[in-house]
C-alpha cells in the first residue's frame, strides 16, 4: 500500500513536470508574421503582426539607422525610434500604446549597408532580390530569452515568381524561418529553368554584358571542381543571384555575399558598359566570385570579430584560384602589393579583416604546406566538418587548435601574438578580436 502510494506521487509529479515543461515551451516561443508584398505599380509594404500585444519592436539587424528614412508607416501614429542605449532600431508607437500589427512602405532601392546584407538588390528587367534578415524583428526586444519563429509571405502580381532555393510560385509564397540569418528572395519575371549541368540555380540578370554573363557561367564549373578538391561538398544545390543596379550619383563598384546556399552577386554605377571597360574588369570579376565561392564552401562558419579568419580565407583562396588558372600575374602582384600596404597602413579595422587576413592566410599556408600540399585549404576543410558535426562555443578556438595539429605551438603562438598585436595598434581598439 505504502509502495503505491509512493508511485502515485511520482506519477503526480511527473504529470506536473510535463505540464510545467509544456507551458514554458508554449510561453518561451513567440510567433512574427511577416508579409511583403509588391503591387503591380511596383511599390512595396512590410506588414507585421505579433500574436500578443507588444508595445515596442527591436529589429534584429542593426548595421545603421537608415530604416528612419527609408521606411515610412503607414498609420502615421507609429515611428521608427533609435534606443540611446543598444543604437538598436525600433518601433513603436507615439502614445505609447500596445499593438498587434504595423505596417510601413519601402523604397527598395540598392544600398550597400556596411557589414551587413543590401535589402534590395534590384534586377533591370523589373525583378528585385530581397533579403529576409532585414525585416525580422523581436516583440520587446531581442535580448529576452523567447525563441522566435517568423512566418514569411510574399505577394506579388501574378506576373512575378517568387523564389526561393527549391521553392518556386507565381504571385505568392508562404515560408518559414528561424532567428538565423535569413535567405534571399527572388521576385520577378525569371521562371525556374531546368538544372543546369553545374548544378547551380541561376537568376542572372538579362542587362549584365553577354560576356560577363557567359565568363560567370564559364566559371562556374572550373570553380566549383577546384573547391570541390579541396573542401567538403556542398550539402544542397547553392543558388547565384547576380543583378545590376544604376546610379546617377557617381556611386559604382559591385557588392556579395553568401547566405546559406545563396550567393549574391551585385554591380551598380552608372552603366555596365563603362564598367567593363575598366581595367583588369574580368580578373576583378573573377577574384569578387571566387571570393564568394570561397564563402560558399566555408558554409557559414563565419564569426564577426574574428572576420580575417573567414574573409583572409576567402580572398586567400580567391589568389589560389586565379593562380591556378593562370591568371595575369601583374594583376595578382598588384592585388598582394595592396594587401600589405593596407595591412601595413590602414587604422580601418574592417580592412584589416581582409589585407592582413590575406597575409596570415597566405602564411599559415605557407606553414602548412611543409607537411600538408592543399595547405590552408587542408585546415578549412577540417574546420567546416568539425563544426558540422558538433557547434562550439568558442569557434576561433578550434580553428587555432586545428592549425596547431598542422603546424606547431611555437607557429600558433607567434601567429596569435602577430594578429592580437597588429588590430591592437588601431586608435579605438579596446578588445583583442582573438
Ligand atoms: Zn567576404
Amino acid at each position: 500500500m505504502h509502495k503505491k502510494f509512493v508511485l502515485f506521487i511520482l506519477l503526480g509529479c511527473a504529470i506536473a513536470i510535463w505540464f510545467a515543461a509544456e507551458w514554458l515551451r508554449e510561453n518561451s516561443h513567440a510567433q512574427v508574421q511577416v508579409q511583403m508584398s509588391k503591387t503591380d505599380k511596383d511599390e512595396w509594404f512590410v506588414a507585421y503582426g505579433f500574436d500578443e500585444s507588444v508595445t515596442r519592436v527591436t529589429f534584429v539587424r542593426n548595421p545603421d539607422h537608415s530604416r528612419l528614412e527609408r521606411w515610412q508607416a503607414i498609420d502615421t501614429d507609429f515611428y521608427i525610434g533609435v534606443d540611446s542605449e543598444t543604437n538598436e532600431e525600433y518601433i513603436a508607437r507615439i502614445d505609447g500604446l500596445a499593438f498587434n500589427s504595423v505596417a510601413f512602405q519601402l523604397e527598395p532601392t540598392y544600398v550597400t549597408l556596411r557589414k551587413d546584407y543590401a535589402p534590395f538588390s534590384p534586377f533591370s528587367d523589373g525583378g528585385m532580390s530581397w533579403f529576409t534578415g532585414r525585416f525580422k524583428v523581436c516583440p520587446q526586444s531581442c535580448a529576452s530569452a523567447l525563441r522566435f519563429s517568423y512566418d514569411f509571405s510574399m505577394e506579388a502580381p501574378l506576373s512575378d515568381f517568387v523564389r526561393l532555393p527549391e521553392q518556386s510560385e507565381r504571385g505568392q509564397l508562404e515560408w518559414q524561418e528561424s532567428a538565423s540569418d535569413g535567405h534571399v528572395v527572388y521576385v520577378g519575371p525569371q521562371a525556374p529553368g531546368p538544372t543546369a549541368e553545374h548544378g547551380f540555380e541561376t537568376i542572372i540578370d538579362p542587362i549584365l554584358p553577354t560576356s560577363l554573363k557567359q565568363r560567370l557561367l564559364r566559371d562556374v564549373p572550373p570553380l566549383t571542381a577546384f573547391f570541390n578538391q579541396r573542401m567538403p561538398h556542398l550539402e544542397e544545390r547553392p543558388m547565384l543571384l547576380a543583378s545590376f543596379s544604376p546610379t546617377d550619383d557617381g556611386r559604382y563598384g559591385y557588392q556579395g555575399g553568401v547566405i546559406g546556399n545563396q550567393m549574391v552577386l551585385h554591380w551598380y554605377g552608372h552603366s555596365m558598359a563603362e564598367r567593363i571597360t575598366a581595367p583588369y574588369f574580368i580578373e576583378d570579376t573573377l577574384w569578387f566570385v571566387a571570393h564568394e565561392f570561397a564563402h560558399l564552401y566555408q558554409s557559414g562558419q563565419f564569426n564577426n570579430e574574428s572576420a580575417w579568419i573567414h574573409e583572409g580565407a576567402a580572398e586567400f583562396m580567391a589568389l589560389e584560384y586565379l593562380r591556378s588558372i593562370h591568371a595575369n600575374s601583374i594583376y595578382l602582384a598588384h592585388r598582394v602589393r595592396k594587401a600589405q600596404e593596407q595591412c601595413a597602413n590602414s587604422n580601418d579595422k574592417f580592412e584589416l579583416h581582409y589585407a592582413c587576413g590575406l597575409l596570415w592566410a597566405a602564411a599559415i599556408d605557407e606553414q602548412i604546406k611543409r607537411e600538408y600540399p592543399h595547405g590552408l585549404f587542408f585546415l578549412w576543410y577540417m574546420y567546416v566538418r568539425e563544426m558540422a558535426e558538433q557547434s562550439f562555443p568558442e569557434p576561433v578556438d578550434l580553428y587555432f587548435e586545428l592549425m596547431t595539429q598542422l603546424t606547431s605551438e611555437s607557429f600558433v603562438q607567434e601567429m596569435r601574438e602577430t594578429i592580437a598585436q597588429r588590430f591592437n595598434q588601431l586608435p579605438d581598439e579596446t578588445a583583442s578580436p582573438l
